[in-house]
């Protein structure tokens, strides 16, 4: 599958959002005031249960992950809102609450969304410049996230780039579901079920069914394949490692808390490198 060149320039670049353009921690504090409010309605008093969970996945966030029907399909610790999930899972857990599954993701999903259009906007310092300049450029730009649509268009829109109707956005792109695509693709029969990382003690689970559809659908409309795409992401699991296996080249954008299970994953790719500066994706356009 990996037999592009990988001195190639891409003829695609798709971006995540929160944490890839964003300083996710920075604007996380009116997020988490609203969201322990709503909490509160929900669970009582339950700071100390808070803070200890949160020790709890500072600790090994690899391990103490984001739980979406069953499996760790992120990292507990990868940014503010996933962090605010994993805590509530381990608090309801720990006292038996909400314990059909559909009814817990409901309630936490409504938690996230509620809640996360109060998070403040505060974009990388580099955001600006690198989105301008990638927008100046004749390759296509295509924003890729789980967050609503409408809030990252908000975002975006503040951050007020030069040749803004040029950069596309899709959301609400759930790349945490393990399923299969509605429709069935070759190229997503050729993914693996589990993939296992040197430095983690659980398996990946790269078959994300609806961000490859998302994936697809960009693919289709920009007439590109996987291999001739670049996909730059805040989180390994999430953003990059079904790319990587399609054959795009990816590119891990870090934060201070990038746990290094991600990093060293990442860089072991084929088309794989880690950087802390979004003109990395720029410097790949030449
Ligand atoms: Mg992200």
């Amino acid at each position: 599958m990996r037999t592009a060149d990988p001195t190639q320039r891409p003829r695609l670049v798709v971006l995540d959002f929160d944490g890839t353009f964003t300083d996710v921690e920075a604007e996380a504090g009116p997020f988490y005031e609203a969201f322990h409010e709503d909490a509160r309605a929900i669970l009582g008093d339950y700071e100390a249960e808070w803070a200890r969970a949160q020790a709890t996945i500072a600790e090994d966030p690899g391990m103490h992950g984001w739980l979406h029907d069953g499996r760790i399909v992120a990292p507990g610790d990868a940014d503010p809102y996933l962090r605010a999930t994993v805590i509530m899972n381990m608090i309801l857990d720990e006292r038996g609450m909400l314990t059909d599954l559909d009814e817990r993701t409901a309630v936490l999903q409504k938690l996230y969304f509620d809640n996360y259009p109060k998070a403040d906007t505060v974009f990388r310092p580099e955001a600006k410049e690198v989105v301008e300049a990638l927008l100046a450029s004749d390759v296509p730009v295509w924003v890729v996230t789980n967050s609503a649509t409408r809030h990252v268009q908000e975002k975006i829109d503040r951050l007020d780039p030069k040749g803004r109707e040029a950069l596309h956005v899709i959301g609400d792109a759930r790349k945490f579901i393990v399923t299969d695509p509605a429709t069935p693709d070759p190229r997503f029969d050729g993914i693996p079920a589990t993939v296992q990382l040197d430095d983690l003690a659980r398996p990946i689970y790269p078959r994300r069914g609806h961000y490859f559809e998302v994936l697809r659908g960009v693919w289709n409309d920009t007439g590109t394949k996987p291999e001739e795409t670049l996909v730059a992401g805040d989180i390994f699991e999430l953003d990059l490692m079904l790319p990587a296996l399609l054959g795009s080249e990816v590119m891990l954008v870090t934060k201070p808390r990038t746990a290094d299970f991600e990093k060293t994953g990442c860089a072991a790719l084929e088309r794989g490198s880690v950087t802390d500066d979004l003109h990395a994706v720029l410097a790949r356009l030449g």
